[in-house]
């Protein structure tokens, strides 16, 4: 039965925002996973393990609260609920994150490079680079403290030999920041093939940061 303090509609995103990361390429079958914080009640909403993006209802989707207990759900929970609520715990400004198996950023968490300030969409939403944290088994408790010390205040972190974790507000903007890094690795890869890519200075990345922050859009 359905606790009183969960939420139909917060299970619902986790389903639809699962199926948008396959249909832009983020990931493949069941890997990758998502979470979203509900800020009234501080519970968790969770994909569950293993499933077929496809096959997942909002019935199927876990319920945890922040000392990772499951509170509600039939299902077992992503493996890599550690680090999704390690991060919530951490960072109050993050209320959903997103751990996605992509081509282009992987290519740099396989070779444990940075991904560059190179873009300015990149720097205004996810800091001034993108780093790897240290390696650890994929669903472990140390992975968890390493993804979260690697992340520090940016919104993005790769995990070596495996993906991205991108950090937003709210699902949407998580969504994003996935959707901009991988972009960036893209086209990082292919202004190496090109030439010598160009990183954007400290002072322009400040000035972008504040402008993205303070300024841009419609209702500020
Ligand atoms: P889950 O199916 O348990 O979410 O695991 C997928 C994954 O990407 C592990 O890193
Ligand atoms: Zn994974």
């Amino acid at each position: 039965m359905q606790s009183k303090l969960t939420k139909t509609e917060y299970k619902q995103k986790i389903v639809d925002a699962g199926n948008l990361m396959v249909s832009l390429g983020l990931t493949v079958g069941t890997w990758g996973n998502i979470s979203l914080r509900d800020t009234e009640t501080g519970l968790i909403y969770i994909k569950p393990s293993g499933m077929p993006y496809a096959e997942i209802t909002a019935d199927d989707v876990v319920v945890m609260n922040s000392a990772m207990e499951v509170v509600e759900g039939h299902r077992k929970p992503s493996i890599e609920f550690h680090f999704h609520i390690s991060i919530m715990n951490a960072r109050k400004d993050v209320n959903a994150v997103i751990h996605t198996h992509p081509i282009y950023s992987s290519a740099f968490a396989v070779t444990r490079q940075d991904i560059p300030g190179i873009s300015e969409d990149f720097v205004q939403i996810v800091g001034d680079k993108v780093i790897n944290c240290k390696y650890s088994l994929p669903g472990t408790p140390d992975l968890g403290r390493n993804v979260v010390e690697a992340l520090a205040d940016r919104n993005a972190v790769m995990i070596p030999n495996h993906g991205t974790v991108c950090v937003g507000a709210d699902i949407d903007a998580a969504l994003k920041i996935c959707h901009v890094v991988e972009k960036s690795a893209h086209i990082y890869i292919l202004a190496k093939i090109l030439g010598d890519p160009q990183v954007i200075s400290d002072d322009d990345m400040d000035a972008m940061q504040d402008f993205a922050r303070n300024h841009y859009g419609q209702g500020k």
